[in-house]
């Protein structure tokens, strides 16, 4: 599949996340799917889609979508699974780190290995997600997912659809690319969209429990993520540097 990905992202500079998801899902379903860890931005997403207006623009067409399930995530977030299975009627698909994997890094370091350094940090995300993610993205063309380019420095670049180089070249496609916080929250309240739990206890992002916690007053959004590190060192290996053109 080739596009001129400059051209796409600057046609849909000022269009609607909607509009775009349709885009995408007209060029590569049914090789399309979305990554989804439950936080705000995932559940307007799924709502965008499997919800009654989605299903309508898109035509009934089904968006697989899957969640890494670390092994380490909170309950709240394994409750409000169900409930988007049973509200919207989708089938999530959960993948699970290698067994034998998480087995020799407990044995080996323990099972906070992950607070000693920024090596055994992204040691452990590699083994619970990075390579559960490999797993997922196998025989698709593009994924979805809920970045935006506000949520921290190391997200300031996001385009609207970008080359995984990480992924064999796959298409990424961030449809909240340009969206705030703010418009996240309105789309939210004004559809009424389920969302977890641990948004109204101060968390701005939804992570593995011990790597994730709420906010304070003053702090930026993905504060509450890995927040004994720097910020330039904030993000687990799922979401590496884009290329422009394909
Ligand atoms: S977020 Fe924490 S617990 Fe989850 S995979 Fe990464 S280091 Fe491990």
């Amino acid at each position: 599949m080739s596009f001129d990905i400059q051209k796409i992202n600057a046609d849909f500079a000022d269009k609607s996340p909607q509009e775009f998801l349709q885009w995408a899902v007209g060029a590569f379903y049914p090789r399309i799917t979305m990554a989804s860890s439950f936080g705000a931005e995932d559940m307007a997403l799924i709502d965008m889609f499997a919800g009654p207006a989605g299903r309508l623009a898109l035509q009934d067409k089904t968006i697989r979508v899957f969640t890494l399930d670390t092994g380490r995530l909170n309950e709240e977030t394994y409750e409000l699974i169900d409930r988007v299975r049973a509200r919207y009627k989708i089938a999530i698909e959960s993948y699970f780190p290698d067994p034998r994997k998480v087995e020799a890094l407990e044995r080996t370091k323990g099972f906070y290995s992950f607070r000693e350094s920024l090596e055994n940090r992204k040691e452990c995300c590699s083994i619970r997600k990075v390579g559960p993610l490999a797993r997922a993205l196998q025989g698709t063309a593009a994924w979805i997912t809920g970045l935006r380019r506000d949520q921290s420095v190391t997200r300031a670049g996001v385009q609207k659809i970008e080359v995984d180089d990480a992924h064999n070249g796959i298409f990424k496609i961030n449809p909240l690319a340009a969206w705030t916080n703010d418009q996240v929250w309105q789309y939210l309240r004004e559809q009424g969209v389920p969302y977890s739990k641990l948004h109204e206890l101060g968390y701005s992002s939804i992570g593995c429990a011990p790597c994730t916690r709420a906010i304070k007053p003053g702090e930026n959004i993905r504060d509450g993520r890995w927040w004994w590190e720097s910020p330039e060192h904030k993000e687990c290996g799922l979401h590496l540097p884009k290329r422009e053109k394909k």
